[in-house]
């Protein structure tokens, strides 16, 4: 599956048009596009993809990897629908410079001008904190071609021995893969327990038994301190703890970096990501910014953070776009479009075992935790003290011992998640 690149006419011959212009191709980008459109824009649409592969998920990378997807299920737009959107794509085109003042993009097929400019370039995995002399070139999981070489790799006979650094979403859903698989799994992580910043310790210790009933072999606290043997393994890990073991396969996903490098220095507003107001505008009136290279309000702290979930990045892309649209007609963006903000949602199930979470799960002087612990559910609720004196839910965090579509955990999770927001509301 492959965007058809020679379809775009090639900078020499094209007229210095404006339009829009939207920087990445995945959920945000695809959502301002939908939105331009439904909000009546007609005019041109250019788009500039780092990649000569239609949109897809980098949600279902892992289970592409891991044999639960087919490739094809990745790709959540169908060419027809892509099609409608009348775009004019720039396939392995990756935007390498942007001039704001001048209203310029700077690409290997020359420059382009744009009205009106999202930049949408989400993240890549970062690798902070691995051994950069080790003998191993670690695995990471964002793109469908990490998906492929992870895929290849799991599927290698014998099953390797795989290691994964990290203990967040991403790292547990690489380890997910490699179980379905029937790889022989460990998970290393500098954290006293999996699920970073996620869940509190009883949960996350509920999360880290029904790996073990799994046979994962877990180290917390610790990390790799040096990796050492022949190229394609096996390789020598030794951790940071003293222990040491054999590997063939390690993956690593110590979080992720937004994709700005075509950005000067200086140019734009930036914290770890671009900092928008609530029409994903960033400090230059015609440079929006959403999905995971945006900083929006987060509702809890009602502080400014990047969220990298794909809801979050599809209503700012569909934000971005219908303000556009309204400012190139000269209009004010409407209040009711807005994207007032959010906060995190995350759902994982590892082998069985099911962790579902929203909202703030770190305590703070103003927070405390309420634990509940019954036969095949550890849940947590997070409740903070307000100005007024009441109480009100601002987060919780569960596992259970089964993942079951429609049971009790799943049915818990969407209430408390509604009760969040409805206090957010109160
Ligand atoms: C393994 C994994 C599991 C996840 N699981 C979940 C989950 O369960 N639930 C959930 O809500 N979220 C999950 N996420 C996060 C979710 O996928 C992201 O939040 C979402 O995809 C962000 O969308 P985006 O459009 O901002 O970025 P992306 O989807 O990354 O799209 C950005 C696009 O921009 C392109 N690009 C980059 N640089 C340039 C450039 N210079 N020029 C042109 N194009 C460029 C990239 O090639 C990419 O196609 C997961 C992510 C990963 C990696």
């Amino acid at each position: 599956m492959s965007i058809d690149a020679t379809q775009a006419p090639s900078c020499a011959a094209r007229p210095a048009t404006s339009g829009v212009a939207i920087i990445g191709y995945g959920v945000a980008g695809v959502n301002c596009a939908i939105a331009l459109r439904c909000s009546g824009y007609a005019g041109p649409i250019r788009v500039f993809s780092s990649t000569s592969i239609p949109p897809y998920s980098p949600i279902l990378t892992s289970y592409y990897a891991g044999g639960e997807k087919s490739y094809e299920e990745c790709f959540p737009w169908t060419e027809a629908e892509l099609s409608d959107l009348d775009l004019e794509v720039l396939a392995d085109c990756p935007v390498e410079h942007l001039d704001p003042a001048a209203h310029l993009i700077a690409t290997p097929r020359g420059d382009f001008s744009y009205s009106k400019a999202l930049i949408a370039t989400g993240a890549r995995p970062a690798t902070w904190g691995y051994p950069a002399d080790a003998d191993c070139k670690p695995l990471v999981l964002r793109t469908m071609e990490d998906a492929e070489r992870l895929k290849a790799a799991l599927c290698t006979e014998p099953r390797p021995r795989v290691l994964v650094s990290g203990a967040s979403m991403v790292a547990l859903k690489a380890l997910e893969a490699a179980l379905a698989r029937g790889c022989q799994a460990s998970i290393v992580g500098v954290n006293p327990h999996v699920l970073d910043f996620n869940a509190v310790p009883e949960t996350a210790a509920r999360f880290e038994r029904g790996l073990a009933a799994k046979g994962v072999k877990m180290r917390f606290g610790t990390s790799i301190a040096s990796v050492k043997g022949p190229e394609g393994g096996p390789y020598a890990v030794s951790f940071a703890n003293g222990e040491s073991e054999e590997y063939d396969l390690i993956v690593v996903a110590h979080g992720v970096v937004s994709n700005l490098d075509f950005l000067p220095e200086g140019t734009l507003a930036l914290d770890r990501g671009l900092l928008v107001d609530r029409f994903m505008r960033t400090s230059d009136p015609d440079v929006y910014a959403a999905g995971d290279i945006a900083q929006s309000r987060e509702l809890i702290t009602g502080e400014s953070r990047i969220i990298g979930i794909w809801k979050n990045a599809a209503l700012q892309g569909a934000a971005a776009g219908k303000a556009i649209a309204a400012e190139l007609v000269g209009r004010e963006p409407d209040g009711s479009d807005a994207f007032e903000g959010s906060f995190i949602t995350n759902t994982i199930a590892v082998d069985g075992t099911l962790f579902i979470s929203a909202g703030a799960s770190t305590l703070t002087p103003e927070r405390r935790a309420v634990i509940e612990e019954s036969e095949d559910i550890t849940v947590a609720r997070i409740y903070e003290r307000t100005a007024d004196g009441t109480e009100r839910l601002v987060g919780f965090n569960l596992t259970c011992d089964e993942d079951i579509e429609g049971s009790r955990a799943y049915d818990m999770g969407a209430i408390l998640t509604m009760r969040i927001e409805k206090s957010l509301r109160s």
